[in-house]
């Protein structure tokens, strides 16, 4: 049985560079565009397996040659594909991505087979979801799945609610450690965003039905971590971003990886904020994430 264990999406990521983001109605023209394997799901699990734990992949891909990349990439960073089923009617999903010269990104998703990954397709998989020591979820699959696979779960629960959605109590009471970033924060707090640490810790001090931990991820600010009695604003080390895409899943992996070795809440914390920084530095999804030697290389810069 894996140590890690994501129930989640898989994309293929199509990246056009630009010199500034679209505005409706508006073409610009790229400078240079590639493919990736990506989708939240898919990248988390690679994250975590390229930092060195057994991960298994829980999700859904169409009969194509997309559907073929995204688990051969999976393949190849030696995450356990064995619970990545084929849907036969529905295409594998994308993401279109702009992002500009600044380093922000646009993103569009069509979920295609990850949004029609329902509760009776996992129900085979619950064991390795079940055995895990950690789970990891996010948005990107159905929320009835979701909630299936978090009330499944004995060991610790991590959910990424990303893309932003409301969630009810229900599901919040099965998470252990709550990741969003600022936007999804804001979501869930039926507020603007947060800017500062300060207002994202007070925030998150008041989520309806959130009974676990907040670790609320800033960009280049790094994250909050909002426990039971206690807040910590971790830094991230200082970096030149080239393309944010896939920074928050190097982090949700990374923090799952700590976790798993045994590390305190802030610990991992401060580990998975290196995590996403070299994220930020490297061009696309999957390619983008560090291995254990790489996030070790950045200490100190802090
Ligand atoms: P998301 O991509 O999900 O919106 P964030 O932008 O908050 O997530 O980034 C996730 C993590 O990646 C941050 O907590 C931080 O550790 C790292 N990161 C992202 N952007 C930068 C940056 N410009 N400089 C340093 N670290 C960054």
């Amino acid at each position: 049985m894996p140590e890690i264990t994501v129930v989640g999406s898989l994309n293929l990521d199509t990246t056009v560079r630009v010199p500034h983001l679209p505005v409706p109605g508006e073409t610009v023209l790229g400078t240079g565009h590639f493919d990736d394997s990506g989708g939240k799901g898919a990248n988390q699990a690679v994250a975590a397996s390229r930092l060195g734990r057994s991960v298994a992949m829980v999700g859904q891909v169409g009969d194509d040659d997309a559907g073929r990349r995204l688990v051969s990439s999976l393949t190849v960073a030696g995450v356990d594909v064995a619970a990545v089923t084929i849907s036969g009617t529905t295409p594998s999903g994308v993401a279109v991505i702009t992002v500009d010269s600044a380093g922000e990104n646009m993103i569009v998703v069509d979920p295609g087979a990850n949004g029609t990954f329902s509760p009776s397709d996992l129900d085979p998989f619950l064991p390795v979801v079940r055995e895990a020591t950690v789970v990891l979820a996010q948005l990107e699959i159905p929320i009835e799945t979701v909630a299936t696979a978090l009330a499944a779960a004995t060991g610790t629960v991590i959910l990424n609610p990303a893309p932003a959605a409301p969630l009810d109590p229900e599901v919040l009471g099965h998470v252990d450690v709550l990741v969003p970033n600022a936007t999804e924060l804001g979501l869930l707090a039926g507020s603007p965003p947060p800017v500062t640490p300060a207002e994202t810790i007070s925030m998150a001090q008041r989520l309806d039905g959130m009974l676990g931990t907040v670790v609320v991820t800033l960009g280049a600010v790094g994250a909050v971590v909002v426990g039971d009695g206690y807040t910590e604003h971790v830094p991230a080390p200082e970096v030149v971003a080239v393309d944010p895409t896939a920074a928050g899943d190097a982090f949700c992996g990374g923090l799952a990886v700590a976790l798993v070795a045994g590390e305190n809440l802030v610990d991992a914390v401060r580990w998975a904020v290196r995590c996403g920084a070299v994220a930020a530095t490297r061009w696309g999804a999957q390619a983008s994430l560090p291995t254990t030697e790489e996030v070790e290389s950045l200490e100190g810069t802090e």
